[in-house]
């Protein structure tokens, strides 16, 4: 999964929202003929993120296990080879859905394709849709909206995902000078940031958009998944996982910081001092 330049996606912005304000739906269809399961993924670990803020923060074991595909609680169904799914696994899931989660605040349901959905297996759905337990979701993804039943589509929120959005890249200068593995070599970018003056939003983008990609190596390292950015590759081969780690936990940190009305220098400075005693 790429994560790296997404930040900027309108979808990515609306998660965010909904998590920041505590408002995730609990039935959503992700539709339209953007990354859909991508986008399915990155709801799923805003639902189970442990973090305080900003939400998913890509780091946490929870989001690790929903992004490795491993989370107990995040139960995908498809049909494999065949073009609907049988109604045996689609009442199974439901029964699923009544019990509690093991380890997070939601079970969830995630349907890579819901067009593989008859309309028998959504009616099978509708009343735990409409009045399940508090703690089930579903996650409906699907090019087409209109492919599910109007009972399911108005218990649900649409999210459209559009392609080809402007993904603004990342600073590789920065990530290189992560990536470097050395005393002062971020601090020495980091210094030349504050020098011309960037702006505190410009500077959350970057950082967001570093945090992205540092997670991503992450991930790359603990479950071999490729990367697609050059910047990926690099930080998962020059960095030790504990470095990753904790390069990944401050940026998140630092980018959310940016929220605040704190100076770009403090900032930069306090993530250069703390990269500096981890390293
Ligand atoms: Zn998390």
């Amino acid at each position: 999964m790429e994560y790296g330049t997404l930040e900027n996606s309108t979808w990515v912005r609306t998660i965010r929202r909904w998590a920041d304000s505590g408002s995730l739906p609990h039935a959503v269809i992700l539709s339209g003929p953007g990354p859909r399961l991508e986008a399915a993924r990155f709801l799923a670990a805003a639902m189970e993120c442990r973090s305080a803020r900003s939400r998913p923060c890509l780091s946490c074991s929870q989001c690790r296990k929903v992004m490795e595909e491993i989370h107990p609680d995040v139960l995908t169904l498809s049909a494999q080879d065949a073009k609907e799914l049988t109604v045996k696994a689609v009442r199974d899931l439901r029964s699923e859905l009544y019990i509690c989660p093991n380890d997070a605040p939601r079970k969830i349901a995630l349907f890579p394709d819901a067009g593989q959905l008859n309309q028998r297996d959504q009616n099978v759905l509708l009343k735990i849709v409409e009045e399940g337990p508090a703690h089930a979701a579903f996650l409906f993804c699907v090019e087409n909206s209109g492919a599910l039943l109007p009972t399911i589509r108005s218990r649900c929120v649409e999210l459209k995902l559009q392609q080809g959005e402007a993904e603004p890249e990342a600073d590789p200068g920065l990530l290189r000078a992560f990536a470097a593995g050395q005393r002062g070599a971020a601090t020495a970018y980091l210094t030349e940031l504050e020098n011309r003056r960037i702006k505190r939003e410009d500077l959350q983008q970057q950082l967001r958009q570093a945090w992205r990609i540092c997670a991503q190596a992450l991930l790359a390292q603990s479950g071999g998944q490729a990367v697609d950015t050059q910047e990926a590759a690099l930080l998962s081969r020059s960095l030790s996982r504990r470095q990753l780690a904790a390069l990944t936990e401050l940026l998140h940190h630092y980018a959310a910081e940016c929220d605040y009305n704190v100076g770009v220098g403090h900032v930069l400075g306090a993530l250069a001092a703390e990269w500096e005693k981890r390293i």
